[in-house]
């Protein structure tokens, strides 16, 4: 299983628009360390099918899969309504007409919900005729689910996110938990014995809907991941301090970057 790291910033990216000059805000970030240069939070998972599982559809989508240089995916999963995990949803009108064919879409019903209101003519049935806006098939998921999409078969593991609910996910002994700040036992005991996880961690100071270093450090002292690659970082992240500072098996992801999982 091969996993991209389509983008590994946070809710505005890195550097953030704005600064004096216009160049944006970097934060605590080096504006000379390519790997600060973060898009917003999403990854493609592909089995050894050569078919491609997408997490979230973030308004980077269409740079990132340029980027990565993937033309196809063949399903999406969505982890929670955050408009930095879904507004990119009408870049997917490309993979329509690249796989000439309806998306499958998995959400829980939170968020399929709230697609079905800001996004309402993606639900549209296809006619047939050319893709002249995004055609989805929704199916929804649920917490502890299993899923089978696109030839993966993966677990929907329970996250609190702030005020809200979100979703991540355990394929195989890889697991993608973003966007949280609290597991419950049953999720954490779902996540033991991982090979390869990738989870938010959003700063270095405690944060209310976000974790930060000290936190993810906690879970992975409970949870032994092999390898832990920390994504959904804001501008106080800088890549080699944080190269610096974590300990081994921990490193910072940043856009592009590849894993291979099991
Ligand atoms: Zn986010
Ligand atoms: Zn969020």
């Amino acid at each position: 299983m091969k996993i991209t790291l389509l983008g590994c910033g946070g809710s505005a990216g890195v550097p953030m628009v704005g600064g004096d000059d216009g160049a944006g805000v970097w934060g605590q970030c080096d504006p000379s360390e390519p790997r600060n240069i973060r898009s917003r939070s999403s990854i493609v998972i592909e089995g050894d099918d050569g078919r491609r599982l997408l997490v979230d559809t973030g308004p980077d989508l269409r740079s990132q899969l340029l980027s990565a240089r993937i033309s196809a995916v063949h399903g999406v999963f969505y982890t929670h309504p955050h408009s930095d995990h879904v507004a990119g949803l009408d870049e997917l009108r490309a993979i329509n007409r690249v796989i000439d064919a309806p998306l499958p879409i998995a959400a829980n019903a939170e968020t399929m919900a709230e697609l079905q209101s800001r996004f309402a003519y993606v639900f549209q049935p296809w006619n047939g005729e050319g893709f002249y806006r995004p055609v989805v098939e929704p199916q929804i998921v649920a917490e502890r689910q299993f899923v089978a999409m696109c030839g993966l078969g993966f677990s929907v593991l329970g996250q609190r996110h702030g005020r809200i609910r979100s979703l991540g996910l355990r394929c195989g002994d890889f697991a993608y938990s973003t966007d949280v700040d609290f597991f419950d036992d049953g999720t954490l005991d779902a996540l033991a014995n991982l090979d390869t996880w990738v989870v938010g961690c959003f700063q270095h100071d405690p944060h209310p809907a976000h974790a930060w270093i000290d936190l993810v450090l906690e879970w992975r002292a409970r949870i032994r991941p092999r390898r832990m690659v920390l994504t959904h970082m804001g501008p106080d992240m800088d890549y080699r301090t944080l190269c610096d500072e974590l300990p081994e098996g921990v490193e910072p992801g940043f856009d592009g970057m590849v894993l291979e999982s099991h």
